[in-house]
């Protein structure tokens, strides 16, 4: 933990479209938050939550296009930009949002259970990994389709749609395939591939992100969004579906719709 005097404080707040911030602490987010210092962040799934001094919480929810820009205040403001909060070490936080999809939520610690979703998560994918007993166990309440059941969030969280097509690769599983039709073996790669895949690629984004935490790393991923671009495993090209506004790509050779038996 920094000395106190190191910490952080919020000398300046400025909400510039107040339609992704939900101030539950108070109406008066600009004039609160002022004076509250930074003192530790945490992480539970999706979802960053900012440890403010006074009892205040900042808890976002970036969702699919939301992200946090660590800057200079003179840097140019991006175009959906929401909120800016100056800081007494010079330097500006703010959270945009392409699609305005993500939430701010400003609240005080017994307000947590107020957040959507937020105490409803499964256990984190970069936690102490779950038994593979442990890990069907949870997966058997949801018979969907395995990218949509590891997107929502219930058997584990921390997992998107981008990671969800790496890891049904690492798994070699078509990712519409029905997790109720899963063989035992198949229930195992997928359970080895979830706590595989994030793990390879955390050092990877640690070092490419640097201090631009507002963007995206996404050239290390091996199919998401890389339709008709070969399998680095088979050469295939690889096939891309939209459903939902949610991009799924796949090599349909390496996960094949149809498990064939010889
Ligand atoms: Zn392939």
């Amino acid at each position: 933990m920094p000395e106190a005097p190191d910490l952080a404080v919020i000398v300046e707040a400025r909400v510039a479209r107040p339609l992704v911030l939900r101030s539950l602490a108070t109406p008066d987010f600009e004039g609160d938050v002022v004076g509250k210092a930074f003192q530790g962040f945490s992480r539970r799934g999706k979802f960053l939550l900012a440890h403010l001094s006074g009892e205040r919480l900042l808890v976002i929810n970036t969702m699919l296009t939301g992200a946090l820009q660590h800057c200079d205040p003179t840097e140019r403001v991006a175009k959906r930009t929401f909120i800016l909060l100056t800081l007494s070490d010079g330097w500006q936080l703010r959270y945009l949002d392409e699609r305005k999809m993500g939430m701010v939520y400003y609240i005080t610690p017994d307000q947590l259970p107020q957040v959507p979703r937020l105490m409803e998560q499964g256990p984190d994918v970069l936690d102490e990994p779950l038994t593979f007993e442990e890990f069907s166990g949870r997966l058997r309440r949801y018979p969907g389709e395995i990218k949509g059941v590891m997107t929502r969030g219930k058997v584990v969280i921390g997992i998107g749609n981008a990671y969800t097509d790496e890891i049904c690769f690492g798994a070699g599983l078509f990712p519409f395939h029905k997790r109720s039709g899963l063989s035992p073996d198949g229930l195992r790669r997928l359970h080895e591939a979830v706590y595989r895949v994030p793990r390879e690629a955390l050092p990877i984004l640690r070092k490419r992100m640097g201090d631009s935490i507002h963007i995206k790393v996404r050239d290390s991923l091996k199919v998401h969004n890389k339709g008709g671009q070969p399998c680095l495993v088979c050469g295939h090209p690889l096939a891309e579906v939209t459903a939902n506004q949610r991009i799924t790509t796949y090599c349909r050779h390496c996960q094949p719709e149809m498990l064939v038996r010889n």
